[in-house]
């Protein structure tokens, strides 16, 4: 399979060039030339086959011969071996819980996908690829984790000092050897600006830089497992699903609106943002202007640029009114956020954080219109990591996952930076 530059049709690498790039020369984002549905008669069958062989059947077009079969298989065994439960919370209505990885959150499938592929293309040679990577908040712990003592692997993490949760912190700061972390002093757009201004900085181009956001597609693209999950457990009511999904770059939801283009029964996709709407209002004015990015209580989504809409446009053929037939994207307060925690605890009994939350009120804004439909919202992250929030939210004291237990007492080690400068010369150091 190849995958083109969305700034040029024309440029096209393979597989494993595009995972070892991350982003083209020219600044596109990669995308996969072609995109075959799956027969129908996968989808007949697919109560009966495990989540392996969903995971396999549904990323081995897009590895293509690149990886052979019992390696691949091997890497989505390590990938899901964790539960993704579909819990029912209301009528008609379904929390899909994607945090029962190591790292409590649903960024472990892409990362830990993404190190074994990393590892498997650098099998045989002893040059040392560096994974630069910007998070919000949840991809720092993740690619810690999915990357620890990966083989010719470095990883640097550039996080927004003071703007991830205290837990959030502990993940990407705590672990060591070939994990390093750099506090830098500005939002998550700025991080994100630093690391895409790295892989477009001759005078580094010799570090073999990489990245682990959801702008690398074997982070991206893994990501559509879990929608055939869902499909999977529900398939038996027989009903349209509506699935909302809390978003902030934008990887999951368009991992989700991929899935659609390989035939998966989704009849429609909710954006949910917090406070940095600039996909809403996009669909509202047609104009695309982000405004900067403002800090919420669903951090993980403070992102006014996402990166991946550009790969949902590319679907539609930038059609809007194509897309506005499949999708739709609400933005949500800090205080409808709170009141959301409070409902889904005290009349349903479901606990939830501050994401999967804004999930919830996108469904609830969406399913109005979509009578007959069943609703799923993705619940992104375990409420431990937003314990403060949730804990002062509903009054209670949560208990900690052990998890979360084994990094408590440990010591945060980050190197602080304030400007691009200071990041390019720590990884000339490296
Ligand atoms: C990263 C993250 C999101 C946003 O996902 P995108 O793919 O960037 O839209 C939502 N919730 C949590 C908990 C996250 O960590």
């Amino acid at each position: 399979m190849n995958y083109y530059s969305l700034n040029n049709p024309n440029h096209k690498v393979s597989f494993r060039e595009a995972v070892m790039q991350s982003i083209a020369p020219d600044n596109g984002l990669y995308f996969p030339e072609t995109i075959t549905p799956l027969p129908a008669s996968f989808y007949e069958t697919i109560t009966a086959l495990t989540n392996e062989e969903i995971a396999f059947r549904v990323i081995q077009p897009f590895v293509g011969n690149e990886i052979p079969e019992t390696v691949l298989k091997q890497i989505i065994q390590d990938t899901v071996c964790f539960d993704f439960p579909v819990i029912p919370v209301a009528d008609n209505i379904f929390a899909l819980e994607l945090y029962h990885g190591p790292t409590m959150a649903f960024k472990d499938v892409g990362a830990r996908f993404m190190s074994r592929c990393l590892e498997y293309f650098n099998r045989e040679n002893d040059c040392k690829t560096t994974v630069l990577v910007a998070t919000s908040g949840d991809t720092g712990g993740a690619v810690a984790n999915g990357f620890l003592g990966t083989k010719n692997v470095d990883v640097v993490i550039a996080y927004p000092g003071g703007k991830v949760s205290a837990i959030q912190e502990l993940q990407l700061t705590t672990l060591g050897a070939n994990i390093s972390a750099l506090e830098v002093d500005g939002t998550f757009d700025d991080c994100q600006a630093m690391v895409k201004k790295a892989f477009s900085d001759a005078d580094l181009a010799g570090m073999h830089l990489t990245s682990a956001n959801s702008i690398n597609i074997a982070r991206w693209l893994p990501q559509m497992f879990y929608f055939f999950f869902v499909y999977k457990t529900l398939k038996p009511y027989n009903k349209p699903i509506v699935l909302a999904c809390p978003s902030g770059n934008f990887g999951n939801i368009c991992a989700g609106m991929l899935s659609k283009r390989l035939g998966l029964p989704i009849a429609r996709f909710v954006a949910a943002t917090n406070a940095n709407d600039t996909v809403p209002r996009f669909l509202a004015t047609g104009t695309y202007t982000p405004n900067p990015t403002v800090a919420t209580i669903s951090n993980a989504m403070d992102v006014s640029s996402p990166s991946n809409f550009v790969r949902i446009l590319e679907l539609y053929q930038h059609d809007l009114k194509q897309l506005e037939q499949d999708f739709s994207s609400f933005s949500f307060t800090d205080a409808a956020t709170l009141a959301a925690i409070k409902e889904l605890y005290r009349q349903n009994g479901y606990l939830s954080e501050p994401h999967g939350a804004v999930g919830y009120l996108g469904l609830q804004q969406e399913m109005p219109q979509q009578p007959g439909s069943i609703g799923v919202f993705l619940e992104t992250a375990h409420p431990i990591k937003f314990a403060d929030i949730v804990a002062s939210c509903l009054n209670i004291t949560l208990p900690v996952p052990e998890q979360i237990e084994r990094i408590l007492n440990k010591e945060k080690v980050s190197h602080k930076i304030k400007s691009y400068q200071e990041l390019k010369n720590y990884l000339m150091k490296k």
